[in-house]
């Protein structure tokens, strides 16, 4: 019985372009001269770098080692001198360089050495050799694999997807991958079982892939664990990663949510072909297949080493007159390269070259006109009339209040607007603003933490130093109160004894001088004279006496 199917809301159909390109054999794009690796690609901490100019290095060394847990190790893709550590042009929609280990190559491709990873490891250093092989998701997102493989407190993640979605007009690199790679696409699919403890897997390919569909049944019927390979109809974004759950599930995944909050994984079909050639051949990830089509004389998949530039590729498939640029990734959600010496990296999935004829200029953008039919189109179940509104005013508060971030850029809502609006622009502006300022706001907030910090450092200083002072002044005090508490008895009357001492002292120096000054006119009086004073004193002596006594008439009155 075929499994029942789900359908998303929203959803557009554009012309699939998969021919042009799904029907010629994969083809190795040949060796360059130079290779330009970027450090940065991934989600995450950018590689750093490990090697210096004039190094000579080997296919497959680390040129730049993980930094922290969401980050993964970087390789050179083949083997030659290291001749720049620098910033180089980048795909990246910006036009920014980024720093890139640059390889002069030497022809000779050499490897370094390689083994197998030992399966029956503890899950979490699997994972970390892993990280260190440099496997990022191939899907477009490029998470680290490794961390995606971790199940966290759930310890199981029940629902594993595979996802050969590959909705996308013109791209095509997932169906070749598919018919040719089927079986090493389930070995990988055996390690992420083990690593997630998956119970159910399910891989969803677009109705529109028959022979991709036949090869991977074959496959999978060689298995001893079960896999079901499921069609799903074609629509896109029907290969987007809660589209492909929503359809094979009927599960949606919740605002701010992840997938495995609701116990489901998904990989894309390329990561699980690297995971086998990293499990089973040591093999970091250093190469990928990329679909080039559009306005090229002979539109194929490449097997391309990482590094490689774009223009390399467009002659290979055979340049054209009337290029009218170049985007990475397709019509619906690819970014127009700034030039195209830019490399190949992880998430180049497709270089699709147009042309005025593939791709007539738009017409000028008209004013909205609220007719709703980019918010029936949406699969996201978003209000783009009014994510634009509020992108457009700089309004992002609202923006995000009208969940920007469930947007996943699938332009179904520019490629329908009749006004032309180029609306999934202003969402990845906003999305970038608003970045950008949380990212300002950390740093002026660390500022402030640290300013704070030290103003509190100096207060604290100061108090220290305050209550240290009052501590000694203390201690003094106490000190001195001690010693005159602890002073005997014996020692006070000592003290005392000299005082009367000192003022005795002091009355016998002040007796001693009055003495002095006393008149001196009776020394060595005769003694008639000596006997007259004295007759004189008594007389007055007696005189004073009379002097005392009251007189008769006062006791007769009293
Ligand atoms: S489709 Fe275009 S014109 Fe219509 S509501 Fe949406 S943004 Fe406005
Ligand atoms: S680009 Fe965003 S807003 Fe537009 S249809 Fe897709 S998810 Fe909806």
């Amino acid at each position: 019985m075929s499994r029942p199917l789900f359908q998303f809301k929203g959803g557009v159909h554009p012309p699939g372009h998969k021919a042009e390109s799904n029907t010629r054999p994969i083809h190795a794009a040949p060796l360059p001269k130079k290779l330009v690796i970027p450090l940065r690609q991934h989600i995450g901490n950018p590689a750093k770098p490990v090697v210096s100019v004039g190094d000579h290095v080997r296919k497959g060394q680390i040129i730049g080692e993980a930094d922290g847990y969401i980050s993964t190790a970087v390789h050179a893709s083949s083997s030659g001198i290291v001749t720049a550590v620098d910033l180089q042009p980048v795909p990246h929609v910006s036009g920014l360089a980024d720093l890139c280990v640059t390889i002069e190559t030497d022809g000779r491709d050499e490897w370094v050495a390689r083994e197998p990873l030992d399966l029956g490891a503890p899950p979490a250093e699997l994972r970390m050799r892993l990280r260190d092989l440099g496997i990022v998701g191939l899907g477009g997102a490029v998470f680290p694999s490794a961390v995606k493989l971790d199940p966290g407190a759930a310890q199981v993640c029940p629902t594993l997807i595979i996802n050969g979605g590959e909705c996308e007009p013109w791209i095509t690199c997932d169906d070749v991958l598919m018919r040719h790679f089927a079986d090493e696409i389930l070995q990988g699919v055996a390690v992420m079982r083990l690593l997630l403890g998956s119970s159910e897997i399910l891989i969803g390919i677009e109705d529109n892939k028959p022979e991709a569909i036949a090869a991977m049944q074959a496959a999978a019927a060689k298995l001893d664990f079960a896999v079901e390979i499921v069609a799903v109809p074609a629509r896109y974004p029907a290969g987007g990663a809660k589209q492909m759950i929503e359809t094979l599930t009927g599960k949606q995944v919740p605002s701010g949510k992840l997938s495995t909050d609701i116990g489901i994984q998904v990989f894309n079909v390329g990561t699980a072909r690297a995971l086998a050639r990293a499990a089973c051949h040591g093999e970091p990830l250093i190469s990928r297949l990329v679909t080039v089509t559009g306005h090229v004389l002979r539109p194929q998949n490449f097997e391309v080493l990482i590094g490689t530039p774009m223009h390399t590729l467009i002659t290979l498939a055979g340049e054209r007159d009337g290029n009218t640029g170049v985007l990475m990734g397709g019509p619906m959600m690819g970014v127009p390269m700034p030039n195209l010496d830019v490399p190949v990296v992880k998430a180049t999935n497709c270089v699709l070259v147009k042309s005025k004829e593939l791709f007539p200029p738009l017409p000028k953008a008209l004013p909205c006109i609220r007719c709703t039919r980019c918010a029936d189109a949406c699969p996201a179940e978003l209000q783009p009339q009014e994510l634009f509104r509020f992108a457009k005013a700089g309004d992002f508060g609202r923006a995000q209040e009208y969940h920007l971030f469930d947007c996943i850029e699938c332009g179904c809502c520019s490629y329908v607007c009749p006004s032309h609006i180029p609306l999934v622009d202003f969402y990845r502006y906003a999305k970038s603003e608003i970045w950008a300022r949380e990212k300002d706001k950390r740093a002026s907030d660390l500022a402030r933490e640290r300013h704070e910090f030290r103003q509190f450092r100096i207060e604290r200083e100061k108090k220290e130093k305050a209550e240290k002072l009052a501590a000694k002044a203390q201690a003094k005090r106490a000190e001195l109160a001690a010693g005159a508490d602890t002073a005997t008895p014996a020692a006070a009357d000592a003290d005392a004894n000299a005082k009367k001492a000192l003022i005795a002292a002091a009355l016998a120096r002040a007796q001693a001088k009055k003495d002095e000054v006393a008149p001196k006119n009776i020394d060595n009086l005769s003694p008639d004279t000596r006997h007259e004073i004295e007759e004189i004193e008594a007389r007055r002596a007696k005189i004073r006496e009379l002097a005392r006594q009251p007189l008769e008439s006062e006791e007769k009155n009293s």
